[in-house]
């Protein structure tokens, strides 16, 4: 059978068609998932970047109620004293969450002449006390000294740097009362508010600074230090913050550190996963200052930190220094205070916030997460392809048999109405009574006996056919010899041979091992290879027949039994369909030669259940050969398969 042209260009069509649309599918899966990630990839930053605002946010919380009670404590009446201090702290300390968190309290009035100078907060009493400049905050009152508005101060009473800790002489004279409503300003119509500025942070300690500054009593500027417990907020504040904004340790998608950065280096000063944040030549997703305005730095790309107090990007006259130390947010403003990071040079970045993602960075998680969708994606493409491949290959297969089926159907008919013609118009003669001698009686029975007998052998075969197919044949396989299986078949189609006239050339080797076969299958199966000979050995009228023992691979033998003839041979086109159920050669339907196309499956299938193969050699116009190759058994047994 064969396909039409147009049907195979039809088909080349479709598929290249579907080809070219899962191209263009696959084409635009890749393009969107690029841009889903990118997507990703912005919307996590810009989350991450939200979470450490808001960690620090936090963190502004955290400190403000000290800030604001520290600051209530300069507003609450304007003849505001020390006291007001220890009771803004004790205030702050009933109410804190944290109330460790206070290290230490220290006023210091630098530029007037009546200031007792130094004085620390004795925690236990409650009460002010002149005390000596802490070590640790030596650079700061260095800077302090250098922020301090000069109205009259240290140009007319300069501080006194008399101690190693810089601490007054007069510290320890003056008793422990401090007053921030200083006199000088008495005559004044409009009694001035207390101003009250802005807070910063020196981290290096760390310490909470904060100026007191009555414009108009310029001596009697004050600054109100505050130490923090370093180790409550490394230990437990950070950690805490983190845990609410990020997760515990192993729910965490980022790894994330607070860290002292500067030009090339970074000390960690908490981190939530060890070893993060000690490698500064890897840039985080994104880092944040925890202190000053807010500065992001997102998409890998590392900005320095800025500070409104930094000296060097901030050279500034006291007066000026005094206006940018103005507060962001009053005391009673609901909004967290802003602190200022206290900075001592151009490679001092204050404190940080990075974070990093777990793998690696939050480009290679969502490459990951991009690379995995695209496998996925392009899996399900592939499993559409090679479903519509198998579709498209079914569909051509079955139209295909159906095109088999409908030859078959004619072909049988034909076989089967031209043996029924002849024994209908013999027994029509007869009954007719045309036939009166004996010996034309007799030829006639003998032409219904052929007929009939081609007609059984033809639905014997179809029946056959239909139950090896469905599986359903046994075969009962038992040691036979190779001559017996031979001569067996050539016996049965003797008839045939004989009508047609054709030389048999027998070739047996002699003492050839038994085989284990299905008799009768078998010769069966010989038997259509010896009736194909017939039907298809044209004009030289030969058929062969041989059986040797040969090699069939290393140590293994086999017995062969070749079917040879010197016909019409078959085309390389057809070679590949011939043991497919109803294929028929056209050579074979447009010369007119019966069958039906189920002989050579059908030898081949009871071939295979033997255990053994069937092989063809052809070359049109020269003739076929048909191998059956036998395993050699030694086991002699009868079985069943
Ligand atoms: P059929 O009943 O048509 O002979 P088979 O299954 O035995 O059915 O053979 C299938 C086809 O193989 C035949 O139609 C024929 O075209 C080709 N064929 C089989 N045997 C031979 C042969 N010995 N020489 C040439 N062609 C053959």
């Amino acid at each position: 059978m064969k396909v039409p042209w147009f049907e195979n260009a039809k088909w080349y069509a479709l598929v290249g068609g579907l080809a070219a649309v899962l191209a263009l599918l696959a084409a635009l899966q890749f393009e969107s998932s690029r841009q889903l990630s990118h997507a990703t990839t912005e919307q996590m930053l810009a989350n991450l970047e939200g979470a450490l605002m808001n960690l620090r946010g936090a963190l502004e919380s955290e400190l403000t109620p000290l800030c604001r009670e520290l600051q209530q404590s300069e507003t609450e009446s304007r003849d505001s004293s020390l006291p007001d201090y220890a009771r803004g702290l004790e205030r702050w300390r009933r109410a804190a969450t944290h109330p460790g968190l206070v290290a230490g309290v220290y006023i210091w009035q630098p530029t007037s002449s009546q200031s007792p100078g130094f004085l620390r907060l004795n925690l236990q009493t409650n009460e002010f006390e002149s005390a000596e400049w802490p070590s640790d905050l030596t650079r700061l009152r260095q800077r302090l000294q250098e922020m301090t508005p000069m109205h009259d101060g240290p140009r007319d009473h300069p501080p006194d740097h008399g101690g190693p800790h810089g601490e007054s002489a007069r510290d320890h004279e003056r008793p422990p009362e401090f007053d921030l409503s200083s006199p000088g300003d008495a005559a004044s119509p409009h009694p001035p508010e207390p101003a009250t500025l802005g807070w910063m942070i020196d981290e290096s300690v760390p310490v909470l600074v904060h100026p007191v500054m009555q414009a108009d009593r310029g001596p009697n500027f004050t600054w109100v230090l505050v130490t923090l417990n370093f180790d409550l907020l490394r230990t437990h504040i950070f950690p805490e913050l983190v845990q609410n904004y990020f997760g515990t340790q192993d729910r965490r998608t980022y790894d994330i550190a607070i860290v002292k950065a500067s030009a090339n280096t970074r000390r960690v000063i908490y981190s939530s996963n060890s070893g993060f944040g000690e490698n500064a030549g890897v840039l985080p997703d994104a880092a944040l200052n925890l202190f000053g305005p807010p500065m992001p730095v997102v998409g890998r790309e590392h900005r320095p930190m800025q500070s409104l107090v930094s000296p060097d990007s901030h050279p500034q006259n006291p007066e000026q220094q005094a206006a940018t130390l103005l507060p962001n947010l009053g005391p009673h403003d609901p909004e967290p205070f802003r602190i200022e990071p206290i900075l001592y040079g151009p490679d001092d970045q204050g404190w940080e916030i990075i974070a990093q993602h777990r793998k690696g960075s939050v480009e290679a998680a969502v490459s990951t997460l991009f690379h995995r969708n695209l496998a996925f994606n392009f899996a399900v493409l592939l499993v559409l392809a090679a479903t519509m491949g198998m579709i498209g290959l079914n569909s051509r297969r079955a139209r295909r048999l159906a095109q088999l089926q409908m030859d078959f159907v004619a072909s049988v008919s034909h076989e089967l109405r031209t043996p029924l013609t002849g024994i209908v118009s013999a027994a029509q003669n007869i009954s007719d009574g045309i036939i009166d001698d004996k010996s034309r009686m007799m030829r006639y029975g003998k032409v219904i006996l052929n007929q009939a007998q081609q007609l059984s052998e033809l639905i014997e075969q179809i029946l056959l056919f239909s139950a090896t197919e469905k599986d359903r044949h046994r075969y009962h396989l038992q040691s036979a010899r190779v001559e017996e299986l031979i001569d067996a078949s050539l016996s049965n189609s003797s008839a045939l041979i004989r009508s047609t006239g054709v030389t048999v050339e027998r070739q047996i080797q002699p003492n050839l091992p038994p085989v284990m076969v299905d008799f009768k299958a078998f010769s069966q199966c010989l038997q259509n290879l010896i009736a194909n000979a017939v039907k298809y050995g044209g004009e030289q009228r030969w058929l062969g027949i041989r059986a040797s023992m040969e090699e069939s691979g290393q140590h293994e033998k086999e017995i062969r039994i070749a079917v040879e003839d010197r016909g019409i041979g078959i085309g390389s086109d057809d070679l590949k369909h011939v043991f497919e159920p109803f294929f028929r050669s056209p050579v074979a339907t447009s010369a007119q030669i019966h069958g039906s196309g189920l002989g050579l499956p059908l030898a081949k299938t009871i071939t295979e259940a033997m255990g053994g193969r069937l092989t063809i050699e052809s070359v049109p116009e020269q003739g076929s050969t048909f191998t059956v190759h036998l395993p050699v058994g030694n086991h002699t047994e009868s079985s069943h398969v």
